[in-house]
């Protein structure tokens, strides 16, 4: 494992923050980080590590709470996996494609090598492909499952593939999984050292707006994340927010079980509009459609004041909408525009 880490953050000491080094004790004078004394609710400095957080969801995720890493957004963790294992310009990463946008933007930002893989022309990954784009400088690779865009869910046997032959870091973002009827991987990361699992409060869990993302991954992967990330990168408002939903959780599985239902309505009323040409399988809370004019009908929802996901201009993907699976009305609206385009 260490020998994946870059040189520099294997030797980092990392900045020790007063609520660092005061944890796990008794006290109550607290004049050692030059807070405010004026309690407006907000004038100390938040839990660095979020542990009650972590006690609350590791039950809800069935890991431990040492496997948990928690962002600013999944975002961060996508950046952190860069920063840790990636030396700029002499690391590659491989990737497959058509996926999330953010994997190669911060590759970019940290100016490592990114390498593509189409998928087959019906969406599927094959593990074979992703280990011959690979050599001695790939540290990472990236499987999005459900995947974003195209919907579907990535072959768990090609996976367990890249985890068994795979020597790098092998991230798997499910920030669609509670959509998906396969189990999540999270719970494997204690048998893979080298698996980061990614999940999300910005889908399911309907939390877009606070930022809060999660990787899982063993204690040593986290840990690493924990010297690199900014020490105080979840503000007390959005833990705040994070220990009422946690608290309250069981509307999070009636609000998935509502998305699904809709989902089955949506699917096969898109497959019957006219300028649909096909409707790809999906296992996310959103579709996607290949129409006759991707353009044109992007253009004519927006008139109407509906905005899907133009991703024509993405590889395998050309004339291609994708669409979330909204509310009852909201869906119904979609519907009734297409039919009348
Ligand atoms: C929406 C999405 C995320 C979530 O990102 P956040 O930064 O947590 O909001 C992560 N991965 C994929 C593939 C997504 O589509």
């Amino acid at each position: 494992m260490q020998e994946l880490v870059r040189k520099n953050i294997r030797a980092l000491q990392p900045y020790s923050c007063a609520r660092d080094e005061f944890r796990g004790r008794e006290a109550h004078v607290f004049v050692d980080a030059n807070e405010s004394p004026f309690n407006t609710g907000y004038n100390r400095y938040p839990d660095p590590l979020q542990e009650e957080i972590k006690s609350l969801l590791a039950p809800i995720k069935n890991v431990h709470p040492d496997e948990i890493f928690l962002g600013n957004g999944s975002d961060e963790a996508i950046d952190l996996v860069y920063r840790v294992f990636c030396e700029p310009r002499v690391d590659n990463v491989v990737a497959m494609a058509p996926s999330y946008g953010m994997y190669e933007v911060c590759a970019n930002i940290n100016d490592v090598e990114y390498r593509k893989v189409l998928l087959d022309e019906n969406f599927h990954l094959h593990a074979d492909a992703m280990l011959s784009a690979a050599d001695d400088h790939t540290k990472v690779m990236w499987i999005c499952s459900p995947n974003n865009p195209t919907g579907n869910d990535m072959d768990r046997k090609e996976v367990k593939r890249l985890l068994d032959e795979f020597p790098g870091i092998l991230v798997v973002d499910e920030a669609y999984i509670d959509f998906s009827s396969l189990r999540s991987l999270r719970e494997l990361v204690r048998l893979y050292p080298r698996l980061i699992v990614l999940n999300t409060f910005s889908k399911a869990w309907a939390s877009a707006s606070v930022r809060l993302g999660i990787a899982f991954a063993q204690s040593e992967i986290i840990a690493l994340f924990n010297k690199v990330k900014y020490p105080y990168n979840i503000n007390l408002l959005t833990q705040q927010y994070a220990l009422d939903l946690l608290r309250n959780s069981e509307k999070i599985q009636r609000w998935t079980n509502d998305v699904k239902r809709e989902r089955e309505i949506v699917v096969p009323a898109l497959k019957e509009v006219k300028c649909v040409v096909k409707v790809y399988p999906t296992d996310a809370n959103f579709v996607l459609v290949k129409v006759t004019d991707a353009v044109r009908i992007y253009n004519y929802l927006v008139d109407r004041g509906i905005v899907v996901r133009n991703r024509n201009n993405v590889q395998l993907c050309g004339n291609c909408l994708r669409i979330t699976i909204g509310n009852k009305e909201e869906n119904n609206e979609v519907l009734g525009a297409l039919r009348s385009f």
